[in-house]
């Protein structure tokens, strides 16, 4: 991200939900972005998704850049590149754990990979359940169904917006796991955006935003450290 500024509104009831973002997030790292309620986080996130178009400066994804691309352009980067896991696990509820994750696969139009099924399922622990429903399962384990579903097209990027918000710590836990082994194993980008120092200790940096500003970073976080740099910011804390 450049210079990246989102306003809302007309001028005189401008809201700058972004102003003036860079952003450099290398390849293979697991990021997490905290900061009080309105300080841009899922404009950022939006922005980055392309789902918001920002106001001014430039959004790239590797060397592509993908601000101004239109819609079915936009819709070809997310689909080859990201995946997206949010606190909804969002999962069909007619079909069951490997129809789900393969969808996007098959919305795309993308041949079978058995191969990258078979691991990806083996990954997150679901090889025994793969012929079950939605309903018959934890919230945990649907989670790791969205996160296998997030991985299904490779993607360079994933997204995850408040994965863990819904679900207790011990299954938060896990799938903060299978985040960090995206970076790990297959050396996958995480953005993580996040209320909770310990799902943000699993990252390798903390950005903090604050009124559409980047104002502070941590790296190599612990939980006690990232919860102290909230408090500084006045952000209540979110505590499992
Ligand atoms: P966060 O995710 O950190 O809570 P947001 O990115 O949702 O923050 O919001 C940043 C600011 O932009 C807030 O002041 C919010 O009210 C405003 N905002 C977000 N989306 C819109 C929108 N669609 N229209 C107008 N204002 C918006």
């Amino acid at each position: 991200m450049e210079n990246v500024t989102k306003v809302y509104g007309r001028e005189g009831s401008e809201i700058r939900a972004l102003n003036e973002v860079s952003l450099f997030i290398p390849r293979g790292t697991f990021t997490a972005l905290m900061g009080p309620s309105g300080s841009g986080k899922s404009t950022l996130l939006h922005c980055a998704l392309g789902l918001e178009t920002p106001t001014s400066g430039s959004l790239w994804l590797g060397d592509k850049r993908v601000d101004g691309l239109d819609e079915v352009q936009l819709t070809e980067v997310r689909r080859e590149h990201v995946g997206y896991v949010s606190q909804s696990f969002n999962l069909v509820a007619a079909l069951n754990v490997a129809e789900n994750i393969l969808l996007p696969r098959r919305l795309a139009r993308l041949p079978e990979d058995r191969a990258w099924f078979d691991e990806i399922v083996e990954r997150v622990g679901l090889q025994d359940r793969v012929g079950r429903f939605p309903a018959q399962l934890s919230g945990g384990q649907q989670q790791r169904v969205a996160i296998a579903r997030a991985l299904a097209n490779r993607p360079d990027v994933v997204f995850a917006d408040e994965p863990t918000g819904s679900l207790d710590t011990f299954m938060a836990k896990e799938t903060l796991t299978q985040l960090r082994a995206c970076v790990d194993e297959t050396a996958q980008t995480v953005l993580l955006v996040t209320h909770d120092p310990v799902a943000a200790s699993f990252a390798d940096t903390v950005l903090f935003l604050a009124d559409g500003r980047v104002v502070d970073r941590t790296d190599a976080p612990t939980a006690a450290r990232v919860a102290e740099l909230m408090t500084r910011l006045g952000a209540p804390l979110h505590c499992p």
